[in-house]
């Protein structure tokens, strides 16, 4: 099964923290959940924040989305529900997954 990229929550090289390049923990913006690692971070040239893995699978939520006729697998907080973007199967790093978070995950 591979899930193609094509369109995420956010229009490319818009996001709050695209260039945040800083050692940090990414939160969930509304409840605080530590959801990722900077070190796990990567341009993946799409111009969204990209990640290969979460700090914690139990940290995130994932559901399947089928909305706009695309089958895409949708990241949430597992704490509060926030929709943190999606993911896909097309990373190159060593899980071959790859979020494509959205500016609702925030530095701290
Ligand atoms: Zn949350």
């Amino acid at each position: 099964m591979k899930y193609v990229s094509i369109k995420c929550t956010e229009q490319p090289f818009t996001g709050r923290y695209y260039d945040f390049n800083e050692d940090a923990n990414y939160k969930c913006v509304c409840c605080g959940n530590d959801l990722f690692r900077s070190d796990a971070k990567f341009d993946s040239g799409t111009g969204w924040s990209s990640f290969w893995t979460p700090i914690k699978d139990e940290n995130i939520k994932e559901q399947l989305d089928d909305s706009f006729f695309m089958r895409r697998i949708e990241v949430m907080c597992n704490k509060c529900g926030a929709r943190l973007g999606h993911v896909f199967n097309d990373s190159p790093k060593p899980t071959g997954l790859r979020y494509c978070i959205n500016s609702a995950s925030t530095p701290a």
